[in-house]
């Protein structure tokens, strides 16, 4: 029987004979940026991919996503490698989508790369077969939870049940088979190093609100208008007047933007449209801040007498990393890069965002390491992955020699992971939680 690291040494060959092919596939991907439920066409693509490696995979799950299975010769458990199809919207990044505003100013392009290098390690000459257990490969719809109004029509037209990726996938059961999951995330945080392992991430709500006014002459007859604009704006003071009431402990994050501020600018505006996020490092202080946003709404419809509709959607959790799969994965990393450019964040320390892969690390061990090849903020116009190797081949690298550590010898590390881990919430408890974060409320503040 090989060693695991001989089937390490064959897998890593086998990247670095395709590593120009996973190059292509990311840029390609990055030249061709499609926000969240959007990503048909970056579907399709990945579709060819996996059809030119002989991967049979099934297709629109979730509306985009994929998934394929590399089966060992052995069964055991199932791991997934996961990659994130979306981008964001951040119009001006030089690799922007012209029309769309669309680009890939987090790096998801870099994962999808990372998913097929794993395939391409573990499809190498002698290592699938030593395996017990399979390979999920996963490429996700949605992980920015972006264009909510969209998302919502989506939800109300019954395509989508909640409104990420992962949300999605396992409201639907595509994570039923599946027993641990991994991916890696670009970052250009110089506090990361070359990977960043540990750490957690805020969880969150998001709001979609529509503020209700009266149209009217906006110069000859006011009065006779109710406008939903200043009614917004008193909602958003209000809003701000909130922050010395959060606790810094919390790091709470209350931010939105407004996606229409009316009609014409002769016509009092009487539909303007907010979407909001309340982020919080635990459950209580997201319910906490989250009322006091719907207050404040409330407050600016009934000052100008207009009324709100406030839609609560379910957000993510707070990422939890195995430190079982965190230990595997650092030990390959260090095959990469020197052991001083690994960072281990202590498991509380919160980066703020959010991911849903806090969803999935409620119900199943999960890492989410972070790879240092990027330069410039995180959403930014500046945002540009820049190292390519520790973009996409190195993750891939250990990626795969983490999913041989797993599953060769009888997958006992995986069953040693599976034995040490006891999951926050069943998959059942998810849904109802994450359903009952689902509210909506029209106020009426002209009585
Ligand atoms: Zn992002
Ligand atoms: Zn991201």
């Amino acid at each position: 029987m090989p060693t695991n690291q001989e089937l390490k040494a064959k897998a890593m060959a086998a990247i670095d004979d395709r590593a120009d092919w996973l190059l292509d596939v990311s840029k390609t991907i990055l030249a061709n940026p499609e926000p969240g439920f959007y990503e048909y066409k970056t579907a399709g693509y990945v579709s060819g991919k996996l059809d030119e490696l002989g991967i049979a995979h099934q297709d629109g799950i979730a509306l985009t996503g994929l998934k394929g299975y590399l089966r060992g010769g052995q069964p055991g458990p199932t791991v997934a490698v996961i990659g994130e199809l979306d981008s964001l919207r951040v119009p001006g990044h030089p690799h922007a989508d012209a029309v769309t505003g669309a680009a890939h100013a987090c790096g998801h392009h870099c994962q999808i790369g990372m998913m097929l290098g794993v395939a391409i390690g573990i499809m190498a000459a002698g290592v699938q077969q030593e395996l017990a257990g399979s390979v999920a490969l996963m490429a996700l719809p949605a992980e920015e939870f972006i264009d909510v109004e969209y998302r919502y029509g989506l939800h109300n037209e019954g395509k989508l049940g909640f409104m990420s990726g992962k949300q999605e996938f396992i409201r639907l059961g595509a994570f039923d088979d599946v027993d641990m999951a991994m991916m890696v995330h670009t970052t250009s945080s110089s506090e990361d190093g070359k990977f960043a392992l540990g750490g957690t991430s805020n969880g969150h709500v998001t709001k979609y609100v529509n503020f209700l006014g009266k149209a009217a002459h906006a110069g000859a007859s006011p009065h006779m208008g109710v406008n939903a604009l200043q009614a917004a704006t008193v909602a958003l003071n209000a809003l701000n007047a909130q922050r010395e009431t959060l606790r810094n402990e919390n790091i709470v994050r209350l931010h939105g933007i407004m996606t229409r501020g009316g009609a014409s600018v002769n016509s009092t505006p009487a539909d303007v449209r907010y979407e909001g996020r309340v982020r919080g490092r635990t459950a209580e202080a997201i319910a906490d801040a989250s009322m006091k946003m719907d207050r404040c709404m409330r407050a600016g419809a009934l000052a100008m007498g207009g009324k709100v509709n406030i839609v609560t959607l379910p957000g993510y959790m707070p990422v939890i990393n195995d430190l079982g799969m965190t230990d595997i994965f650092r030990d390959n990393a260090e095959q990469l890069v020197p052991a001083g450019d690994i960072i281990t964040h202590p498991a509380d320390l919160n980066r703020g965002g959010s991911t849903d892969m806090g969803d999935l690390s409620q119900i199943m061990p999960v890492i989410h390491p972070y790879t240092g090849a990027a330069t410039g903020a995180g959403h930014s116009i500046e945002y540009i992955v820049e190292d390519y190797v520790q973009g996409v081949i190195n993750p891939a690298k250990a990626m795969a020699m983490s999913v041989i550590d797993l599953l060769a010898r009888g997958s006992a590390k995986a069953k040693e992971v599976l034995d040490g881990h006891t999951p926050v919430m069943t998959k059942d408890q998810y849904v109802a939680f994450q359903n009952s974060r689902l509210v909506e409320e029209l106020y009426d503040g002209s009585v």
